[in-house]
């Protein structure tokens, strides 16, 4: 299907397959045995200039309004190939959002160009005991003087360890609950800021998935992005322009699920005649294609919306995010099925594929929190409705 795409973003969308075909797909299974970074692979994306592409033109990046459809765009072709070394980029992207959406022209002069040029962001909200009910984040943010004093644990960070930028929820007013975080903009190096241990995972092996540790964290007070007391408002707002993101992981990764399994069942001979002459065969593939197909029509509907800058997201951000990363989940895991028992060997790439497809149900809220979103909404919507 034809999505209309710009000249820019078509661009983008072949540098973006070029760099996941020569650079990713065949590095894909050694990084995920290996669980090392992929600084490599990173260096080249910025050397491509793809990080610019979420980043308005005035500081230095090469969007001209649409960061969502850009950064799915380019998060659809690198998750083709792996969804673990395509997370550094994606992650960046969740980093970098809370500073589109809420940082001052100064703060954005000082930190937009450097991701820009490919140093890496993160987004760090969840904690030990403040996973799906993120609102009950215990990492607390003290003024003194002209400085935040941070303490506290963050868990399970995409990019922690690897990452220069860090956008840091923590509570600066624990009397107000939710209402009294903050976001704060910690740097690697800050005194008291360093990383604790590193996850073993089921999938996605070559991305980082770290602790954050602030012993005394000192933090300068100009570090604050948006209101003190707003942080959780601007997660929230954060996820609505990331979510689709999550779901363009999930079309891509599908899509290159999709991709291997034609290829095999064009050349596995059984009975006599290539596997995919079998009808039965074929309409298990239909269903992946077209369940792939409006997950892609549906993420790049919404990520039009966002783009336009639109209120009251959260729903059909939450839809996308849902849609594709079961359509993905699925889609994996029938690919294994059809490639049989090479499926299941590591000779094959589908069953890295469905053990990274996996954590897209989870992070950014896991899926059962999206259908929470979503009811939340209607419920909204049909009270107005009555009115
Ligand atoms: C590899 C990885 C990378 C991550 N990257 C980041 C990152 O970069 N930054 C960051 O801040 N966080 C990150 N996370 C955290 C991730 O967003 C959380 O794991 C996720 O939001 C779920 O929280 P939890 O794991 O504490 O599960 P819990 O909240 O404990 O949930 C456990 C189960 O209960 C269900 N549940 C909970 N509440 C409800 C409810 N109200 N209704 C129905 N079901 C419910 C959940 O759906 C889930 O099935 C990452 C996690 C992983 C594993």
């Amino acid at each position: 299907m034809d999505y209309f795409f710009t000249e820019e973003q078509q661009m983008m969308r072949e540098v973006a397959r070029e760099i996941a075909e020569k650079r990713i797909r065949p590095v894909a299974a050694e990084y995920d045995e290996s669980g090392e970074f992929p600084w490599p692979i990173v260096e080249a994306i910025a050397e491509a200039d793809l990080f610019r592409v979420f980043i308005p033109e005035e500081y230095e990046g090469m969007d001209l309004g649409t960061p969502v459809t850009n950064m799915c765009i380019v998060t659809e072709e690198l998750s083709k190939a792996c969804g673990g070394i395509a997370l550094a980029f994606a992650a960046t992207g969740l980093g970098t959002m809370p500073l589109l959406v809420a940082a001052s022209d100064e703060q954005k002069k000082r930190w937009l160009p450097r991701i820009a040029a490919g140093t890496l962001a993160a987004f760090a909200l969840t904690e030990a005991n403040a996973g799906s009910d993120a609102g009950s984040v215990q990492t607390r943010a003290v003024l003194d003087g002209d400085h935040w004093v941070i303490n506290g644990t963050k868990q399970w960070i995409t990019n922690g360890g690897e990452a220069d930028i860090y956008t840091v929820m923590a509570m600066t007013d624990k009397t107000r609950g939710p209402r009294g975080a903050s976001c704060l903009i910690v740097e690697k190096g800050y005194p008291g800021f360093s990383f604790g241990k590193k996850e073993k995972k089921l999938g996605i092996h070559a991305s980082a998935t770290r602790e954050l540790i602030f012993e005394d964290c000192e933090v300068p007070r100009a570090n604050l992005v948006g209101r003190e007391g707003a942080g959780f408002i601007l997660a929230m707002k954060t996820f609505d322009v990331s979510r689709p993101g999550i779901a363009a992981q999930g079309v891509g990764l599908a899509q290159g699920a999709l991709d291997e399994v034609v290829t095999y069942a064009r050349q596995r001979i059984q009975f006599g005649r290539p596997i995919i002459a079998n009808q039965g065969y074929q309409w298990t593939l239909a269903d992946m294609a077209t369940e792939i197909e409006a997950s892609r029509a549906l993420v790049y509907a919404v990520c039009r919306t966002l783009d336009k800058r639109l209120k009251d997201v959260s729903k059909i951000s939450a839809m996308a995010k849902l849609f594709a990363t079961d359509v993905a989940m699925r889609v994996a895991t029938d690919a294994v099925q059809l490639l049989g028992g090479y499926g299941y060997t590591t000779d094959y790439p589908v069953e890295k594929m469905m053990r990274d497809a996996k954590i897209l149900q989870i992070y950014e809220g896991t899926n059962q929190i999206q259908r929470d979103i979503i009811g939340a909404a209607l419920i909204k919507e049909y009270a107005s409705h009555r009115k």
